[in-house]
């Protein structure tokens, strides 16, 4: 299909310095917990956004020196030129996918605790570290030699930078992870000398730095300026007008403008907290301050919105992480013509956590990220079917819905069958919870995408048993049940059931079935810690319930902290009026009252409830899958090769590990798997020359 010509100017080429990118589709440089440990799986991944039509593909933040790290996250290093091979990898990836690469120099300045290399941290003043971890470190405050140092650092990163053939460099300073950011800012900046004080002073470092990497490698690269729009703090912190003041006052130094807004939770907010395009007003009339290409975000997915940012003047480049994480091939299709194939970020933030939890990157709408490498997986391809076996797929939640369309695009003979009439499992539920609608976007996909296969029949309304499914004949079967969750008080702080009390009980899935509590005060048990209770809290108390959150964790929905969106909840929450009752444990339930316990001093304390919604944990429904593993014998009957539990129903998780365990069905079926081998390739460090004879007592040896 051709492209429809109203959008023919987000395919326009841009010139950035000395170089000149296809389009307006600018990858923005986003971590992915993969950095300095695996370097080859982050060229693939950014390889195959290349190949996806991006313009301009970016590395997250390679850090410059041994005194600004973030451990334990884990980024991109350019400390000397061993680093220089494994960047190199990464350019010669995305310039043979055809995109231009970029790399984001980072010296972190205060943010970093410097837990790894242990040098003491610097800033512009003596203050602690702006770590995330409160970790037990203070910066000191930068004299002379260290902004020299500094300035040389940057100087010889870029250099090897253009060594390794990027054509972008970035010098960074927003979100308060680029370390120039806190020169920048009032409250952090209290210096008396000349790089503290007035705007003009406050802005000299991170206008000496670009002016040094423009005279660096300016001939040959790009250099682009990250820098923050707003802190969203008010008066006390970098705001709206300061920014654009400062914008002004270097306007056309840098070959090209990235804004943000910081810290990296305001910059990379979640679709229960915000739309598309939520960066709009913030970075509205900033192109108008220079001629300088401009780059800005908004998980922006609408080619319509897109246009509408270059035509409104708003943007120039139309930046993405998540949306080119969801889809790396967004750009070809709208290309091509395919809008209906754009697999859409839903702004869940679970790509945010693979880096918060130095693990490796995660996309709840594409299980291929981050496994383009180590498992060969690819966003858009798979590899043709190897029999013609016929595949039974239970249950349409997102494990069944991501296993058929996979293994119909593998070529198989797919029949996918679902008990209720509607497609999509815990997610038809789930979407209609507050600000979770975004989220139905993983099952519209799919479903969208399966109507089109000729050889995937859907069968709704029709729950299977044991004989229906060795009636039917399928050479394999995949058994995506999901899971319920449980009406008993099992989950982390108690691992084994106890009696609750004569109190009405309610579970998650009552409360999204539409029963609803008895009377108007209602406890909250959240041993579970990600989104569910706080959405539960959000949704009683819009009904107009007195909701007391009670949770063993020291926060309400502490894990979302790795979703970046705790805080938000916590606020919201506050706000509606839910009083979060932190450190207890669920002691015992009678009607009208519920008891807890300190989990420090066990004291004990109580809570009027006319009802308990016990958010513990979740049990597979996994009956099917038993009872076909009981009648082994009378497979080879049914002509039945495999059985294989997936999703949910194998073990209660997120979404993205149901799409993931649908995926992995789909690309390992006919396969055969040795249980000895690692299932994906790693990278194991080379190791150095090596001697103990110095460092060991030679009596000893
Ligand atoms: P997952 O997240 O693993 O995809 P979900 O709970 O979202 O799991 O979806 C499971 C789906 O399986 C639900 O839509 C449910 O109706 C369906 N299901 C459960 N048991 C059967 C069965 N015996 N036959 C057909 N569909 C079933
Ligand atoms: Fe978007 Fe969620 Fe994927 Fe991140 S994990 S890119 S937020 S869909």
């Amino acid at each position: 299909m051709a492209r429809d010509p109203r959008y023919d100017v987000l395919f326009e080429p841009v010139k950035l310095g000395p170089v000149t990118t296809k389009n307006r589709f600018f990858q923005v440089p986003h971590c992915n917990g993969m950095g300095y440990r695996d370097p080859s799986a982050l060229a693939a991944m950014r390889a195959v956004k290349a190949e996806g039509g991006w313009g301009v593909v970016c590395t997250e933040q390679a850090e410059i020196h041994p005194s600004a790290e973030i451990c334990p996250f884990i980024e991109l290093r350019i400390w000397d030129d061993q680093d220089v091979p494994m960047l190199a990898r990464i350019a010669d990836s995305v310039h043979r996918g055809g995109a231009l690469a970029g790399l984001q120099l980072c010296h972190n300045g205060m943010n970093a605790p410097n837990l790894y290399s242990r040098e003491i941290p610097f800033g512009p003043a003596d203050l602690p570290v702006a770590s995330i971890f409160n970790d037990p470190v203070q910066a000191r405050a930068m004299d002379k030699t260290d902004i020299a140092n500094l300035r040389k650092w940057h100087r010889q990163a870029a250099l090897r930078a253009k060594r390794a053939d990027y054509d972008i460099v970035y010098v960074y300073a927003g979100k308060l992870f680029g370390g120039p950011m806190f020169f920048l800012s009032r409250r952090y900046n209290t210096r008396t000398d000349e790089y503290g004080g007035s705007l003009e002073n406050r802005v000299r470092l991170l206008r000496e730095l670009v002016e040094d990497v423009k005279d660096a490698v300016g001939d040959r690269c790009a250099v682009a300026c990250r820098i923050s729009v707003d802190e969203l703090i008010g008066e006390a912190g970098l705001h709206a007008a300061e920014a654009r003041d400062m914008i002004a006052s270097m306007a056309e130094l840098p070959d090209l403008w990235d804004l943000t807004l910081s810290s990296w939770d305001n910059d990379s907010q979640s679709s229960r907290f915000t739309d598309e395009a939520y960066q709009e007003p913030f970075v509205a009339g900033i192109k108008q301050l220079t001629t300088k290409p401009v780059v800005g975000v908004g998980r922006f997915t609408s080619p319509d919105t897109m246009v509408r940012m270059v035509r409104q003047g708003v943007l120039d480049l139309i930046g993405a992480a998540r949306p080119s994480i969801a889809d790396p091939f967004l750009p070809r299709k709208i290309e091509e013509g395919r809008i209906e194939d754009i697999r859409e970020c839903i702004g869940c933030n679970i790509c945010v956590s693979g880096d918060h939890t130095a693990s490796i990157i995660r996309c709840t709408q594409n299980p291929s990220m981050g496994e383009e490498w180590r498992r060969g997986w690819h966003p858009e391809r798979i590899r043709r079917r190897a029999t013609d076996s016929r595949v039974l797929v239970i249950g349409a939640g997102p494990s069944g819905l991501e296993a058929a369309m996979m293994l119909g695009r593998r070529g198989y003979v797919v029949a996918l069958a679902e008990a209720g009439i509607e497609l999509g499992g815990r997610l038809i539920r789930e979407r209609r919870l507050p600000g979770l609608a975004a989220w139905g976007r993983v099952v519209d996909y799919r479903v969208g995408q399966l109507a089109r296969m000729p050889n995937v029949e859907i069968y709704r309304a029709s729950h299977l048993t044991t004989e229906d499914v060795l009636g039917f004949g399928f050479d394999h079967v995949a058994v995506a049940t999901g899971a319920v969750w449980r009406r008993d008080n099992v989950a982390r702080a108690s691992v084994t059931p106890s009696p609750l009390g004569d109190i009405q009980l309610l579970t998650p899935d009552d409360l999204m079935s539409g029963t609803r509590p008895p009377g108007k005060n209602v406890v909250i048990y959240d041993d579970d810690h990600y989104y569910m209770g706080g959405v539960l809290a959000e949704l009683l108390t819009q009904e107009g319930y007195r909701v007391a959150l009670v949770t063993p964790a020291a926060e309400a929905s502490v894990w979302t902290r790795n979703t970046m969106e705790q805080h938000r909840i916590q606020t919201r929450l506050i706000e509606a009026g839910v009083s979060i009752l932190a450190h207890r444990i669920l002691k015992s339930a009678d009607t009208g009252s519920v008891a807890l316990g300190c989990i420090f001093t066990g004291r004990p304390s109580h809570v009027e409830a006319d009802a308990l919604v016990m958010v513990s944990s979740r049990l597979p429904v996994a009956n099917l899958a038993r009872e076909l593993d009981a009648r082994q014998t009378a497979w080879a009957d049914a002509g039945l090769k495999s059985v294989t539990t997936i999703g949910d129903a194998l073990a209660p998780g997120t979404i993205a590990a149901a799409v993931f365990g649908g995926r992995r069905y789909a690309e390992e079926l006919d396969e055969e798997i040795d249980p000895d081998t690692l299932p994906f390739r790693r990278e194991v460090a080379e190791l150095q020359p090596f001697s103990l004879d110095r460092l060991l007592d030679a009596s000893s040896q």
